[in-house]
């Protein structure tokens, strides 16, 4: 592992241009960090959140440029990533797996870890202000809070009833309350699956969990089903899907799509039901997973950065916001373009943005951007399937390349679709490791 001693040359500019992934960056800042201390002197950057998009943002500053003295404040003192998740949810791996720390930040990199949540701040004066009474002065902020709810839009429950009724997309806690409903449910029962209209985190991240369910139950509760009640009607590598379901799965799963019968109108928590819009269908269920609606996390409304989509306005070269100077919104939080919301584009987020500042505190102007996406999703532990992507800065907006990238083949063997499995696997701890390492 790499310690914090770019200025001392141990990073050559081979290794950092195999970490970073956004491709020039390294190039774009004009060389290796020796006596950047002298051209940037002590800039102060505050990152707020430590997911992948945080994270990565406050570590690869640190590496970009190590005379910049970066903060990252985080409410929790550990992330639970989302990725993995589902295969918590199916038993194949444990929770505690998913569990990342931020002492390589802090103790490899020399990032500034706090743990504390920002409440608000003075955008005049640059200074961020934290629920333990302490504030921060930035020149740079960089916020990645991540996703919030839109709990107005489902009618008759909101974030109390979540012990009932998980939602299971964030973290840690509500994936442990899913998984414990689905121990406990009898054989013959049914899961249903309410995943929302888009945009939303992980546009697969639905359909893999309900593959991995129908695993689940499959293995230990055989007579049972899975609902999928969903608000669109179509969704991410769809055919790859349900050629997978179909052939692990026979008919376990139903899917209903919005125009017929899907949407939600109304949930009752306690009694497990749904009454969907088309004709007002009762559905009670066993197991209920409500996926809801979503926007910017919280802090990002309060501090003025959203736009009547609920999400955050960019400049797509520098995910620098349009609504607010010298603050930039990475992650899911931010509007980029035909980038889906997801870890790894929230991490390609954080590589660019850091360049980004970098740049600008040299002076130097920021090139134009490519940036990547590739999306794993397990349809059974050894049956993978993906969708890649690679997005160039074309007219104002990070577009996807149509030359580049694509999804897995259909009717491919059982060979390749364990390659694939094995390739996610890969991906989680490649990631994690960028990310955390
Ligand atoms: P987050 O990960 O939500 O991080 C935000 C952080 O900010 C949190 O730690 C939060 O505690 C902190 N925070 C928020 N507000 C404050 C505040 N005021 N003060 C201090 N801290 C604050 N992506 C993939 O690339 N591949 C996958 O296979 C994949 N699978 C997924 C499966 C599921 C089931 C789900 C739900 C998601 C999946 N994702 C996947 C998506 C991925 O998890 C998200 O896109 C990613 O977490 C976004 O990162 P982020 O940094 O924007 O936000």
């Amino acid at each position: 592992m790499a310690g914090n001693n770019s200025a001392n040359g141990s990073w050559t500019r081979r290794r950092v241009l195999q970490a970073g992934g956004a491709a020039g960056l390294w190039a774009a800042l004009g060389g290796p960090a020796v006596g950047a201390a002298e051209r940037s002197g002590s800039k102060r950057v505050v990152v707020v959140g430590g997911g992948p998009g945080g994270a990565t943002c406050a570590k690869y500053l640190r590496k970009y440029d190590p005379s910049v003295s970066v903060t990252l404040v985080e409410r929790n003192a550990h992330y639970y990533t989302c990725f993995g998740g589902n295969w918590y949810l199916s038993g194949f791996r444990e929770l505690d797996s998913l569990r990342h720390s931020y002492s390589a930040l802090e103790k490899e990199h020399g990032v500034q870890v706090v743990q504390d949540t920002v409440t608000g701040w003075d955008a005049e004066k640059g200074r961020v202000e934290l629920a333990g009474g302490e504030a921060l002065d930035f020149d740079r902020l960089v916020v990645s809070p991540g996703i919030d709810f839109r709990w107005e839009e489902v009618e008759g429950m909101d974030e109390g009833d979540t012990e009932e009724v998980p939602h299971a997309w964030e973290g840690g806690e509500q994936y442990r309350i899913l998984r414990r409903q689905l121990e406990a449910m009898e054989d013959g029962g049914t899961v249903a699956v309410c995943p929302p209209a888009n945009p939303f985190r992980c546009p697969p991240g639905p359909y893999e969990r309900v593959s991995l369910i129908a695993h689940y139950l499959k293995e230990h509760k055989p007579r049972s089903k899975v609902l999928v009640l969903d608000a669109k009607d179509k969704f991410s590598k769809q055919g790859l899907f349900e050629e997978g379901w179909a052939e692990l799965y026979g008919d376990m799963i139903e899917w209903v799509p919005g125009s017929e019968g899907g949407v939600i109108d109304r949930v009752e928590p306690g009694a497990r039901k749904v009454l969907t819009q088309e004709g007002f269908e009762e559905h009670e269920v066993d197991v209920l997973n409500v996926i809801p609606p979503q926007r910017a996390g919280r802090i990002a409304r309060e501090m003025g950065l959203t736009d009547d989509s609920g999400w955050c306005p960019v400049d797509q070269r520098t995910f620098e916001s349009t609504v607010q100077p010298n603050v930039h919104v990475i992650g899911d939080a931010a509007i980029a373009g035909d980038m889906p919301k997801s870890g790894f584009a929230a991490n390609n987020h954080g590589k660019m943005t850091a360049a980004a500042i970098v740049s600008r505190f040299r002076g130097h102007d920021m090139p134009d951007p490519s940036l990547v996406n590739t999306c794993y999703s397990l349809v059974g532990p050894e049956y993978g399937i993906s969708v890649a992507a690679v997005y160039r800065y074309e007219d104002e907006e990070l577009r996807s390349i149509e030359e580049a990238g694509g999804v897995s083949p259909s009717d491919a063997d059982s060979f390749f679709r364990m390659r694939e499995a094995r390739y996610t696997r890969g991906w989680y701890e490649a990631i994690a490791d960028d990310i955390f390492g």
